[in-house]
């Protein structure tokens, strides 16, 4: 676990967040600062600061972390219409929290740039 890391914090229950799911692998929440009728973080409970972080070992949890942000999507109702996945790595990838997390957004038409 990172020390001072708020996404270890939060997935302990040791910072308060809004939970949409949990199990012994993963946490997701909403984001504080929402872009979009639906913004939910989703993040493993291993603490990997970043996706270039990530091990040969890291693989399979990598897959299942895509698979439950499906699933997730699924819960909130996003699957019909559709909904957009983000992970954003490094300073000029716009990270800032060195957590890896998956951005769930939808809700509404995202545009079609990245950014
Ligand atoms: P990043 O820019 O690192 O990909 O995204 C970090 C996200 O975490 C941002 O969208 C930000 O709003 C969210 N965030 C930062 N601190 C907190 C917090 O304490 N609680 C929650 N729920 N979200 C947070
Ligand atoms: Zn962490």
């Amino acid at each position: 676990m990172g020390e001072d890391c708020i996404f270890c914090k939060i997935a302990t229950g040791r910072i308060p967040s809004t939970s949409v799911y949990s199990d012994e692998e993963f946490y997701a929440f909403h984001d504080i600062h929402p872009l979009a009728p639906t913004h939910v973080l989703l993040v493993p409970r291993k603490h990997i600061a970043k996706l270039t972080d990530a091990k040969p070992e890291d693989g399979a949890l990598l897959g299942r972390l895509l698979l439950k942000a499906n699933e997730i999507a699924a819960q909130e109702g996003l699957a019909e219409n559709g909904f957009r996945l983000a992970i954003n790595c490094g300073p000029w990838g716009g990270q800032v929290v060195l957590h890896l997390h998956v951005h769930i957004l939808g809700g509404r038409p995202l545009a079609d740039s990245l950014g």
